[in-house]
């Protein structure tokens, strides 16, 4: 009997299945991992936007966590929207103790625009939690609140990666893909330097990207990859999943993971 990696979303809820635990828990399963979820907020969403957004309280974020480590164990966490100042800190705590990767996607804005992480909780996610990241996967919206850096062309990428560094993750991810022209994203830890290339599809079908590639990334890492190897496979799959993304509703449909 084969038991698979186990891997571990620590996120929120999109109730239209595109984002957050839905599009994790997708991809885990698409990788050939068993996925997991610690849910910390509730969103009421669909393909206009986000309608409404009740986050959990500490305590049941901490007891789940506690439910899923302590019996089953992970070979990989991510951590997707966290909401507030208290999320951040309680999940911060309890990767402290955790030895597997993780990957931490420091949502904070909807591609709709709509916000979910308060902006009292950014200092929380600048030294706490990226801290405890073996991957940040910020796109440039992101790194633009955390660090300051404004990413105006791809050259600009690494001051961007370096200001994210800083904040004590081992490796970053910066993703480029709301430039213009390829999809290119920055991985690197300071030394190494791999730059990610791939061709954009016309295809506005995109929501859940974000979600998808980092959990991607920690389904890779269950699997055994290095930080590098996770990164170039979730990156691929991303590309597959967004080329694609299909209608639903009246707005921005998901990307596919039956590709
Ligand atoms: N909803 C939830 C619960 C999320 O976690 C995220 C992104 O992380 C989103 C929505 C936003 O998805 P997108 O910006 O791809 O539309």
């Amino acid at each position: 009997m084969r038991t698979p990696p186990r891997v571990l979303t620590v996120a929120g809820s999109d109730s239209g299945g595109g984002a957050g635990i839905q599009a994790d828990l997708k991809t885990m399963l698409a990788l050939g991992t068993h996925g997991m979820s610690v849910l910390t907020a509730v969103t009421a969403q669909n393909s206009l936007g986000v309608q409404g957004a009740w986050e959990l309280p500490a305590e049941a974020v901490r007891a789940q966590f506690r439910s899923v480590v302590d019996d089953i164990g992970v070979q990989a966490v991510k951590t997707g929207m966290l909401s507030s100042p208290e999320l951040v800190e309680t999940v911060a705590d309890l990767l402290a103790g955790v030895s597997a990767p993780v990957v931490v996607d420091p949502v904070g804005v909807s591609k709709h625009g709509d916000a979910l992480l308060a902006a009292s909780a950014l200092d929380a996610v600048r030294t706490k939690l990226l801290p405890t990241a073996t991957v940040a996967t910020p796109n440039l919206d992101e790194v633009a609140q955390l660090t300051g850096v404004r990413v105006r062309e791809e050259t600009d990428m690494r001051r961007a990666a370096a200001a994210v560094l800083g904040f004590g993750p081992r490796w970053a991810l910066i993703k480029g893909g709301h430039l213009e022209g390829d999809a290119v994203d920055l991985l690197t830890d300071g030394t190494e330097e791999h730059w990610l290339r791939a061709p954009r599809h016309d295809n506005r079908h995109t929501h859940g990207t974000g979600c998808t590639l980092a959990s991607a990334v920690a389904a890779r890492l269950a699997l055994g990859d290095t930080v590098p190897e996770a990164v170039a496979a979730a990156k691929e799959y991303v590309t597959g999943a967004i080329a694609g993304g299909f209608r639903l509703g009246a707005g921005i449909g998901p990307v596919d993971h039956g590709w």
